[in-house]
C-alpha cells in the first residue's frame, strides 16, 4: 500500500472506530473533536442534479437510490475502506452490525427502509445521519458524505419549513473547516443558478476546499458546450473543475453495470470533440483520484494536530482507565486478597468518619450532648411526685399502718418508679447512635472509589456492617438498661443520711396544733418527700447522663470501629472461589465502560504508532 493509501486509511479507520464508539458529530463528546479534526467529503448541490450518482461512481458500486425528486432524504456518511486484492466486497450499515451486505441492491434497499424508519413514509427529512461502510479491493480509502438536495420549494406532502432545514442541514456539514466540498452543478443548467456554488462560496469563500463537479454533460443542448465552466472562465476554484457524465435515467433502468457506465464514460470524453484535449482531467475515476490526492495532502498538514489530540485522547483514556480500576485477578487467592483490600479501604474510611477526617462522627457526640440531655429533661417526674401521687404511693406503701418517722416503703417505690423513666432516654440514645452508625457506613460505602465497580461486594459489606451494627445495639441496650437498673437496686444511702431529720417545728407561731398535725400529715410533709425524691432522681439523672454515653461508646461505637467486618471475615475466609469470584461481580454498566475505554485506547494507540509510521516513511 502506498503511503497516502495507508494515510487516508488510517484516518478512515479512526473515523469508522469513532462512529462505532458513538465519538462523532455533534454530541458533547470529548472524542468528537477528534472525529471533526479529520477530513471529509461532503457532496453539496440542488435536487437531482447527480449527487448521489456521482458518489456511485466514485465508489464503483450501485447502491444509492436515486432518481428525480426528493430521494436521499438523511446524510449517508459512507467510508469506504479499500481492502486486499481479490477479497470478497461487502458493505455494513452501523445500525445493523452484525449483517454483511455482498448484494448491493439489498443495501439500496436498507438505505431506503432507514430513511423511512425515521421520517415514516412522507417527504420529511431528518438530520440523523446512517452510515455505511464499504469493504473493497475496488474503493480508496476515502469517507464521503451524501446530502439531500438544496431545493427552493416545498413539494406537496412537505411543510414549508423543509427548503430551509435542509439548507441548514446541508451547512452543518459543510461549514466545518475539515470537509471538502464537492460541489454538484448539472451542466445543462446555468451555472450561475448553482445552488451548490453558493453555498460553497458562503462557507468557503477562498475555494481552497470546494471541487467543482460538472455532471450531466450529456445532456447539454446540442451545439453547446461546458468547456467555459471546466476551464475555470465562468467561476474560478482553487482546484480544477472535473466534467462528469453519469448513467442517466435510463440507463438506470436497463441496469446498466457501473464498469459499462465507466468505460461509456471515458469513450465519451475520448471521442468528444468539445473535451477531448481535457479528457485526461475528466469522468468519475479522475475525480476519485484528484480527491485522494487532495486528502492527502489535507492529512498531512493536520499530522501534527491529529497527533496532539490523540495523544491528549489517549491521556485522558488512561486516567479513566486508572479510575475505573484494572479488570478483576481471576485465581481464588488474588480475589480474596482484593476483597480484603476493599474491606479494609471501607473500614478506613469508616474509620476517618468517627475519629474526625470525615463528618458524622460528630453527630454521635450530638447525640450524648444534646438529645439524650434533652430527654432526661423532658421526663414526667413532676407528675410522678406531685402531691397527690407521692401521697397515694406513700399511702399504698404504708398499708393499715401508717409509717411512724419516714416512709422507707414510700420513699422506695417512688424512687424505683421514677427510676422506670430512665430506660426510654436510655433506649432512644442507643439507637440514635445505632443510625447515625448505619449512616456513616452507608456513606463510607459510597465514599469507597475503589468499592463503586463491585455492587454485589457493596452491598454484601452493608449487610455485614449492618448485622454487626445490630448486635452491638442489642448489646448496648442490655448495656443501659443495666445501668438503669442498677440504680434501682441499691440506693445511695449517703443522700439519705445526710437529708435533714424531719422534726417537729411545733406549728406556726399563730399556734393552731390541730391544723399543724394535719399540716404535717398532709402537704409539707409529701412536699418534702417529693423534693427529697426529686433531688434523689436528680442526682442518678446526672450520673446516667455521663455513664449511658459510656456504655454506648464502649458497646457501639468502639466495637464498630474495631470489629466491624470481623464476623465477616471469617466467613469469607471459609468461601471457595467461585463464591469469591461472585462477589467480586462487577457493575454491568462499569464493565461495559472499560470494554470501551479499552478498545478506544487500543485504537488510539495503534493510530498513533500508524500516524508515526507514516509520518516517517516520507
Ligand atoms: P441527486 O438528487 O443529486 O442525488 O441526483 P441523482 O444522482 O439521484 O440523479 C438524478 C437523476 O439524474 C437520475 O435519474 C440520474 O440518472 C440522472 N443523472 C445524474 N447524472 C447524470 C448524468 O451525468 N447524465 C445523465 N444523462 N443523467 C444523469
Ligand atoms: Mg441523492
Amino acid at each position: 500500500m502506498t503511503t497516502m493509501e495507508s494515510l487516508i486509511g488510517l484516518v478512515n479507520r479512526i473515523q469508522r472506530a469513532c462512529t462505532v464508539l458513538g465519538d462523532y458529530g455533534g454530541e458533547d463528546n470529548a472524542f468528537s473533536s477528534l472525529w471533526e479534526a479529520l477530513p471529509s467529503v461532503a457532496v453539496v448541490g440542488g435536487q437531482s442534479s447527480g449527487k448521489s450518482s456521482v458518489l456511485e461512481s466514485i465508489v464503483g458500486r450501485d447502491f444509492l437510490p436515486r432518481g428525480s425528486g426528493i430521494v436521499t432524504r438523511r446524510p449517508l456518511v459512507l467510508q469506504l475502506h479499500k481492502t486486499e486484492e481479490g477479497s470478497q466486497e461487502y458493505a455494513e450499515f452501523l445500525h445493523l452490525p452484525k449483517r454483511r451486505f455482498t448484494d448491493f441492491a439489498l443495501v439500496r434497499k436498507e438505505i431506503q427502509d432507514e430513511t423511512d424508519r425515521m421520517t415514516g413514509k412522507t417527504k420529511q427529512i431528518s438530520p440523523v445521519p446512517i452510515h455505511l461502510s464499504i469493504y473493497s479491493p475496488n474503493v480508496v480509502n476515502l469517507t464521503l458524505i451524501d446530502l439531500p438536495g438544496l431545493t427552493k420549494v416545498a413539494v406537496e406532502g412537505q411543510p414549508e419549513s423543509v427548503v430551509q432545514e435542509i439548507e441548514t442541514m446541508v451547512r452543518s456539514y459543510v461549514e466545518k473547516p475539515n470537509c471538502v466540498i464537492l460541489a454538484i452543478s448539472p451542466a445543462n443548467q446555468d451555472i450561475a443558478t448553482s445552488d451548490a456554488i453558493k453555498l460553497s462560496r458562503e462557507v468557503d469563500p477562498s475555494g481552497e476546499r470546494t471541487f467543482g463537479v460538472l455532471t450531466k454533460l450529456d445532456l447539454m443542448d446540442k451545439g453547446t458546450n461546458a468547456l467555459d465552466v471546466l476551464e475555470g472562465r465562468s467561476y474560478r476554484l482553487q482546484h480544477p473543475w472535473v466534467g462528469i457524465v453519469n448513467r442517466s435515467q435510463a440507463d438506470i433502468n436497463k441496469n446498466i453495470d457501473m464498469i459499462v457506465a465507466r468505460r461509456k464514460e471515458r469513450e465519451y470524453f475520448a471521442t468528444s470533440p468539445d473535451y477531448g484535449h481535457l479528457a485526461n482531467k475528466m469522468g468519475s475515476e479522475y475525480l476519485a483520484k484528484l480527491l485522494s490526492k487532495h486528502l492527502e495532502s489535507v492529512i498531512r498538514a493536520r499530522i501534527p494536530s491529529i497527533t496532539s489530540l490523540i495523544n491528549k485522547s489517549i491521556e485522558e483514556l488512561e486516567s479513566e482507565m486508572d479510575h475505573l480500576g484494572r479488570p478483576v485477578a481471576v485465581d481464588a487467592g488474588a480475589q480474596l486478597y482484593t476483597i480484603l483490600e476493599l474491606c479494609r479501604a471501607f473500614d478506613r474510611i469508616f474509620k476517618e468518619h468517627l475519629e474526625g477526617g470525615r463528618t458524622g462522627g460528630d453527630r454521635i457526640y450530638g447525640v450524648f450532648d444534646n438529645q439524650l440531655p434533652a430527654a432526661l429533661r423532658k421526663l414526667p417526674f413532676d407528675r410522678h411526685l406531685s402531691q397527690q401521687n407521692v401521697r397515694r404511693v406513700v399511702s399504698e406503701a404504708d398499708g393499715y399502718q401508717p409509717h411512724l418517722i419516714a416512709p422507707e416503703q414510700g420513699y422506695r417505690r417512688l424512687i424505683e418508679g421514677a427510676l422506670n423513666y430512665f430506660r426510654g432516654p436510655a433506649e432512644a440514645s442507643v439507637d440514635a447512635v445505632h443510625f447515625v452508625l448505619k449512616e456513616l457506613v452507608r456513606k463510607s460505602i459510597g465514599e469507597t472509589q475503589e468499592l463503586k465497580r463491585f455492587p454485589t461486594l457493596q452491598a454484601e459489606i452493608a449487610a455485614a456492617s449492618n448485622e454487626s451494627l445490630e448486635r452491638f445495639r442489642e448489646d448496648s441496650k442490655k448495656t443501659v438498661i443495666r445501668l438503669v437498673d442498677m440504680e434501682s437496686s441499691y440506693l445511695t444511702v449517703e443522700f439519705f443520711r445526710r437529708l435533714p431529720q424531719e422534726v417537729e417545728k411545733g406549728g406556726s407561731p399563730a399556734g393552731n396544733p390541730a391544723s399543724s398535725t394535719v399540716d404535717r400529715y398532709t402537704e409539707g410533709h409529701f412536699r418534702r418527700i417529693g423534693s427529697n425524691v426529686s433531688s434523689y432522681i436528680m442526682m442518678v439523672s446526672e450520673t446516667l447522663k455521663n455513664t449511658i454515653p459510656k456504655a454506648v461508646v464502649y458497646c457501639q461505637v468502639r466495637e464498630a470501629k474495631q470489629s466491624l467486618l470481623n464476623h465477616f471475615y471469617t466467613q469469607i475466609g471459609k468461601k471457595e472461589g467461585k463464591q469469591l469470584s461472585q462477589l467480586l461481580d462487577e457493575d454491568p454498566a462499569l464493565m461495559e465502560r472499560r470494554q470501551q475505554c479499552a478498545k478506544r485506547l487500543e485504537l488510539y494507540k495503534a493510530s498513533r504508532d500508524e500516524i508515526d509510521s507514516v509520518s516517517w516513511a516520507r
